[in-house]
């Protein structure tokens, strides 16, 4: 087998990606196009963004060694914890790159979108340390059940737009950045959260994401002896973590891949984001990919109990490496994200973000044998889960009455 996972010259994955937008974009992604390997390549930019990374972020995150969780499911299991970066999560590998980019390219405004809110704090921290002005799209849902981000982005400075149109949640969003972003071209840089959204997006985020894999591989060479595992497990909404905690070892057919999607209620029910599972061919946020969809092309609302999970579409690079069998997706659903989110947070005194608690959940779906090196990616920490845990506790039973 000689398959080819990569990108293309068109920023095609296979048949998924490209770049469909409006005709006034074309510009302004046909510039990004040309600007961002040039820059991304840079010696000036490497140097400001690891340098950022290291004192700013904390990287490298640890890759620890999880004892107890080992033990349980007869494997080596190795936690890779984003959770420990500065603002919670792994978002802010993105935000730092992209900001970075926004500034060479003369760009003075930036714009984003956010679910849950953590791309948009994410982005409201790297716009404040740069001093440039910060707008963010948000549903006037998300505004609602996730306040304290809201907050968190209004002390960093940036102004919060509460999207009133469609289910008024993530893709509302992005739609509406994109409009925003149509009106205003010349100054404006658009800092896509996830690996989705025209090329060159998904390439973007999937490289500022890179550096997950790039630890990986030197911190297993000093842990274990070797520099890859035997499985990498991750969750994924439009892609980001995932792809990052993959990137260098696509090629390396030695490494299995196991992708945690969103079930929700079930694959079979109204109630899901599994889009890898439920979603067909379709065009959504300016890419060729897998989107959930009526028959006649509506999108479907996304369901998941985790809001950082609750996208219809998937980016086009996980349409194409699912496809091709390269990655292996697994739904996970509601009850089991809960019950893996408790068992970790029992075993390890790790509180998990509901979103990377889906990955935790895969553990179970999978046997190993006792010497399978196993790396996990933790996208995020808890904190803001908490409520959602408490609240739906009876799905961990055993881990007592709280
Ligand atoms: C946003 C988020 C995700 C999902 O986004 P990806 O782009 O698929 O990584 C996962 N985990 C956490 C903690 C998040 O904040």
């Amino acid at each position: 087998m000689n398959k080819n996972y990569n990108i293309d010259e068109r920023g095609f994955f296979g048949r998924y990606g490209g770049a469909y937008v409006p005709e006034i974009l074309y510009k302004c992604v046909h510039d990004l196009q040309e600007a961002y390997l040039p820059i991304i390549e840079s010696d000036d930019f490497r140097q400001e963004y690891h340098n950022l990374l290291r004192d700013y972020v904390g990287r490298p995150s640890p890759l620890y060694f999880a004892k107890r969780m080992s033990e349980h499911y007869g494997c080596q299991l190795y936690l890779k914890r984003e959770d420990l970066n500065h603002t919670g999560a792994h978002k802010i590998n993105n935000t730092i790159g992209q900001i970075l980019m926004a500034k060479r390219m003369g760009k003075t405004r930036i714009i984003a979108e956010t679910g849950a809110g953590q791309h948009g704090v994410a982005t409201a921290t790297v716009c404040a340390l740069m001093n440039m002005r910060c707008e963010i799209f948000m549903g006037k849902t998300d505004v609602e059940r996730q306040h304290t981000n809201v907050e968190r982005m209004r002390m960093l400075g940036a102004e919060v737009h509460a999207v009133t149109t469609g289910n008024m949640t993530l893709s509302d969003a992005c739609s509406e950045a994109i409009r925003d972003w149509c009106c205003h071209p010349q100054d404006t840089f658009y800092i896509v959260g996830s690996t989705m959204g025209p090329h060159p997006y998904p390439d973007i985020v999937a490289r500022m994401q890179s550096v997950i894999s790039e630890e990986i591989k030197w911190q297993l060479e000093e842990k274990v002896g070797r520099n890859y595992p035997d499985y990498l497990i991750a969750c994924v909404g439009g892609g980001s973590n995932a792809a990052g905690t993959i990137y260098h070892y696509i090629n390396d057919e030695r490494v299995k891949i196991y992708l945690a999607e969103a079930g929700g209620h079930g694959i079979h029910s109204d109630y899901t984001a599994a889009t890898m599972h439920c979603g067909t061919e379709g065009i959504l946020h300016g890419a060729r990919t897998l989107v959930m969809q009526t028959p006649d092309g509506q999108i479907k609302e996304a369901f998941t109990i985790s809001a950082g999970l609750d996208y219809p579409g998937i980016g086009p690079m996980h349409a194409h490496l699912a496809e091709s069998g390269r990655t292996n997706v697994l739904a996970v659903n509601d009850d089991e994200a809960i019950y893996a989110g408790y068992e970790l947070t029992r075993m390890e005194g790790i509180i998990p973000a509901i979103e990377s608690a889906h990955a935790v959940a895969a553990l179970k779906k999978l046997s190993f044998k006792p010497t399978d090196v196993v790396v996990l990616t933790v996208s995020g920490r808890g904190d803001k889960d908490v409520q959602t845990y408490l609240n739906n506790k009876s799905f961990a039973k055993e881990y007592g009455d709280f």
